[in-house]
């Protein structure tokens, strides 16, 4: 295998994993960030995101001299594949907010005006698709003063990594799918993978946009759908969890992302088919489907709201809040349900007591209104009533609740005094 110098700029939950996982491989990888903050943090070993592993890989990467963080995008120059690894988080209309990937392509291009020699440029950060070849090229072109296909490669490698088991995903992917605005391009790229043994697809870089965004509209859509089932099948006093398991028997269905519960959250999912479904309307196509989607997983958290109001009122009474983060081991509360659900908690005159094993610190810059507390079992004393919103495994234990009122929103635990949000 060639070794690369690659750079990637944006060193979170995409970059830095994809950063470790290259240098990993035998690559020698140079991320850049533009908090100064994280750069520090990452120099000297420690992960400004948690993620199981990525702190003993980055130790073992930095002492190998093959992992450096860098803040100065100039560092590029020594580079041969810039990959970017920047968020494109929601706007309020839906559209994805381009803001990063557009001005990190402008300093790349920047950058990139100095080199003699051929460098190819990659989107990994999730993008609706045409993005790259309308927005990311043009605005490349402009600031390197280069062709794009000629003595600049443009590519768009799409990552389907999912946070928590982040660099499990990265190196035994199910595909790899890299999209090439010319072969020299899609080679270059190519030859990181080679190794890999998995289906390596090659096709146009707008095809790679949308394989990523329809993959998780599709996984969204299922959620979704098992809520809705599992709405339905809660008014006829049905557990939709047999039924999942029932389902998902079947090999055209799949047990994957069958599980009923408060909604779907982090950075992507929500994004991503908001973006898909903005992109939609814009060009005349009516997304029926998506945006069905959507207002499922809006109106699902509340349920947990509606089901705790049907037993007791909430003004007044100390609600316990077990789970923050929008999925187990991830630190990530981005669209998180426990958002939805806290703040309409706190809307109706609850006090908030909450805990959750990483993600205390991000949520209490947001919600600085609630108790937070060490441990699940601390959260529950002294609560009227509990809501679980994540399914981690501590929250699992009956004990732990006594005779107070459980409001399951991830079907993690069965008490005597208890409501599931769908069973
Ligand atoms: P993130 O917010 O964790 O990380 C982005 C990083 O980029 C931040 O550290 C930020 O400081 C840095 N940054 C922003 N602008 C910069 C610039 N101009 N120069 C240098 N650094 C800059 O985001 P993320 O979760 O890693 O997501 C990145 C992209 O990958 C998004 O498009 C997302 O949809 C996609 N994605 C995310 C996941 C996931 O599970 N998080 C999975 C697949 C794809």
């Amino acid at each position: 295998m060639r070794r690369l110098r690659i750079s990637i700029i944006g060193a979170g939950y995409v970059g830095l994993v994809t950063g470790l996982c290259f240098s990993e491989l035998g690559h020698e990888v140079l991320c850049i960030d533009n908090d100064p903050k994280k750069v520090d943090s990452l120099r000297e070993g420690r992960s400004p995101i948690f993620e199981p592993g990525i702190e003993d890989l980055l130790s073992e990467q930095i002492g190998k001299g093959r992992f450096r963080v860098e803040e100065d995008s100039r560092e590029i120059l020594r580079t041969e594949i810039t990959f970017l690894c920047v968020g494109t988080p929601s706007m309020k209309n839906g559209d994805m907010d381009l803001r990063f990937l557009e001005s990190a392509a402008v300093d790349v291009g920047n950058v990139l005006r100095e080199k003699e020699s051929y460098h190819v440029v990659v989107v990994k950060s999730t993008v609706v698709p045409t993005t790259t070849e309308r927005i990311i090229v043009p605005i490349l072109e402009k600031s390197s003063g280069k062709r794009a296909g000629r003595d600049l490669g443009v590519a768009m490698n799409p990552e389907f990594l999912k946070e928590g088991s982040a660099l499990r995903d990265f190196m035994n992917p199910d595909r790899v799918v890299i999209g090439a605005l010319d072969e020299k391009s899609g080679n270059c790229v190519h030859s990181l993978y080679r190794d890999f043994k998995c289906p390596i697809l090659e096709v146009s870089l707008s095809t790679a946009e949308m394989i990523k965004v329809a993959s998780n509209a599709f996984l969204a859509t299922k959620i979704s759908f098992i809520n809705e089932i599992g709405n339905i099948c809660k008014s006829m006093g049905i557990d939709v969890r047999k039924v999942a398991e029932g389902m998902g028997y079947d090999k055209r269905i799949g047990s994957q992302f069958l599980r009923a519960g408060c909604g779907f959250g982090g950075s992507c999912f929500p994004k991503d088919v908001s973006g898909l479904t903005a992109e939609a309307e814009r060009r005349g196509v009516d997304p029926v489907l998506l945006r069905s989607v959507l207002k499922v997983n809006e109106v699902q958290p509340l349920k947990i709201i509606e089901l705790l109001e049907n037993r007791i009122r909430i003004e007044g009474k100390r609600i316990g809040v077990l789970g923050l983060s929008f999925k187990p081991d991830t630190d990530d509360i981005r669209e998180a349900r426990s958002r939805i659900i806290v703040g309409e908690l706190l809307r109706k005159g609850a006090i908030v007591r909450a805990h959750d094993p990483k993600a205390i610190d991000n949520f209490k810059k947001e919600f600085p209104n609630v108790e937070y507390l060490r441990s699940a079992k601390e959260c529950v004393e002294g609560c009227d009533a509990i809501v679980i919103v994540t399914e981690w495994p501590e929250y699992a234990d009956p004990s732990i609740y006594e005779e107070r009122l459980v409001i399951d929103g991830r079907g993690v635990v069965k008490t005597n005094n208890y409501e599931g949000i769908c069973w």
